[in-house]
């Protein structure tokens, strides 16, 4: 799949304030630092895609960019900043849990990891929060530029077994690279075969 043109459409403090839409929704999340806007740019082919937002703080409201009228990438705020005050954690927490297991449209939420670490603690509870809430997603391992292939495999096969410990089956695993753009034509093909998916399934019954 291509993207043709990615723009950005709005920004929400909270869910109520989220746009009304119809168009399936792909929403990026992970620690600070993660490599997020970096990933959302190198799969939009745009330099600025996830800093353009005219709104200021924009890091720490949703995000959302409208994919060729077919599709809407959502920039959640990154969890885990060490700086924040307990109150806006606790409002970012409410904002992004009331988004993530109430959004009807969300088709899936891409939980980006950095694939340099074994498993983080705050990582591997988000997970287990969205598995908990039955909120479609996958994991995106990130930087594997900068990862012996060995390490990505060990940390890869940690983070699983973490997973398989809470008693769930394995999600869908990507390894991308920002640098290398390795891991682009396998995320978008799995983007563009859930939209078949949606189509499919919209479409009426002859
Ligand atoms: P965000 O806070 O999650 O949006 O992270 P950024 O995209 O701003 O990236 C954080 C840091 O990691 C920056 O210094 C990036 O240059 C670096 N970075 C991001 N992605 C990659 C990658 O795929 N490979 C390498 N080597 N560095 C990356």
């Amino acid at each position: 799949m291509l993207i043709r043109s990615a723009t950005f459409q709005t920004s929400a403090p909270d869910l109520a304030s989220c746009p009304v839409s119809d168009l399936p929704e792909f929403a990026f999340i992970g620690r600070s630092n993660v490599g997020k806007s970096s990933l959302l740019n190198m799969l939009a082919g745009w330099k600025e895609l996830a800093k353009v937002s005219p709104v200021p703080g924009h890091t720490q409201l949703i995000n959302f960019f409208a994919v060729d009228r077919t599709w809407t990438l959502v920039d959640l705020p990154g969890y885990g900043f060490a700086k924040t005050s307990k109150g806006d954690r606790d409002r970012f927490q409410h904002m992004i849990a009331s988004y993530l297991s109430s959004r009807p449209n969300l088709s899936c939420v891409f939980v980006l990891i950095d694939s340099r670490h074994t498993p983080q603690q705050i990582d591997v509870d988000f997970v287990q929060w969205l598995l908990d809430a039955g909120t479609p997603m996958a994991l995106v391992f990130t930087k594997i530029d900068v990862t012996k292939p060995s390490h990505l495999k060990k940390n890869i096969a940690l983070f699983e077994e973490r997973i398989s410990a809470m008693g769930f089956g394995l999600p869908l695993v990507f390894t991308c690279s920002s640098e290398t753009r390795a891991g682009r034509p396998e995320l978008l093909d799995f983007i563009g075969k859930t939209l078949g998916c949606h189509q499919l399934a919209d479409s009426p019954i002859p």
